[in-house]
């Protein structure tokens, strides 16, 4: 079982960033306002993800940590209209069988907070206000093969902020921020607009060479921004594609966008854009995946001309 699981938790977790990822999602699946990340060594010896949700009861602490107990899903037909990032229950056990875990926890409405040793199951009552705080130390202790495979801290640290920047481009109204070795290394604070959030944490260049999207009224909505970087200082990195508020990555998306780049732009450039799908929840599967970083469209076609034609309409129309 042990192994069983040590090889599940692969599959969720390759890196101290895929922690974060998940942490993250679970911060904001439960209700998150501010979100504080907290990484020493590129966050292989700690990742520390702090939110101000809405808590776990006492009774549940234990078992968040079982493997397929999640409490966002009651039957496989909730699985067609999940709203939430998480919904298969894996990634906190994953995390629990290849590292040292603990969870803070105080839940609204509750007289006192609890925390968890995921190791022993230990639960002692610790003073905290409304909210959640996952400690992570030691990814893959047990297992120094995988360890090996890690990069630099500075590398790891890159790939944590790159997670943490997918989430808040995808919830400008929370505020994050990074910290790591004890310094602040990114902060976004919660911003009324999108423009705002892509401003914060891409750049005012992103915006400013950018246009906005915005395609409503079919089955596929797709609102963001795309942009004509500068040839020169174009860079690859920025894209970023959001179906229901998820990050994914996925060809038919990629393939729209660059069509639509190919007819109006002749394709000289490495398009950026940050555009975020709004589609009916049935027409798409998003356990396609562990990571759930890619989905699967029930009609491919019809989702690949909304995101041409946003973009084409975008690029084409005259700019102010
Ligand atoms: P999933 O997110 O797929 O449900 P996880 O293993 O990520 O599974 O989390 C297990 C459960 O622990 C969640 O369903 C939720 O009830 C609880 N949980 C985890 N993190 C938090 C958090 N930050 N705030 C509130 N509840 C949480
Ligand atoms: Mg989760």
């Amino acid at each position: 079982d042990e192994l069983i699981s040590q090889i599940a938790a692969g599959e969720v977790v390759e890196r101290p960033a895929s922690v974060v990822r998940e942490l993250l999602d679970n911060a904001l699946d439960a209700g998150a306002s501010q979100v504080t990340v907290r990484l020493a060594s590129g966050g292989v010896r700690l990742i520390s993800v702090e939110d101000d949700g809405l808590g776990i009861p006492r009774e549940e602490l234990t078992v968040a940590l079982r493997r397929h107990a999640t409490s966002k899903i009651a039957s496989l037909d909730d699985l067609e209209t999940v709203g939430t990032m998480g919904f298969r229950g894996e990634a906190l056990a994953a995390i629990n069988a290849i590292a040292e875990l603990s969870i803070l926890s105080r839940f609204g409405g509750a007289d006192s907070a609890f925390a968890l040793d995921g190791r022993t199951g230990e639960l002692r009552p610790v003073a905290r206000s409304v909210g959640t705080t996952v400690e992570v130390r030691e990814l893959f202790f047990a297992t120094p093969a995988r360890r090996k495979f890690l990069k630099t801290d500075a590398t790891e640290l890159a790939h944590c902020i790159e997670a943490v920047r997918r989430h808040a481009l995808a919830r400008p109204e929370v505020g994050f921020s990074v910290w790591h070795d004890g310094k602040l290394v990114e902060q976004w604070r919660a911003a009324d607009a999108r423009e705002q959030r892509l401003a914060d944490a891409l750049s005012d260049e992103f915006v400013a060479k950018s246009v906005a999207v915005e395609h409503l009224g079919g089955v596929v909505r797709v609102v963001g921004r795309a942009g004509i970087p500068d040839a020169a200082r174009s860079r690859g990195d920025q894209q970023f594609f959001y179906v229901n508020g998820r990050f994914v990555r996925d060809k038919v998306l990629s393939h729209a966008v660059r069509s639509a780049y190919e007819d109006v732009l002749h394709g000289q450039r490495q398009p950026i854009y940050a555009l975020y799908l709004e589609i009916d929840p049935s027409r798409v599967d998003v356990n396609v995946h562990p990571t759930k970083i890619e989905v699967r469209f029930r009609d491919g076609r019809e989702v690949h001309q909304a995101v041409r034609h946003a973009i084409e309409d975008a690029l084409a129309a005259p700019r102010a």
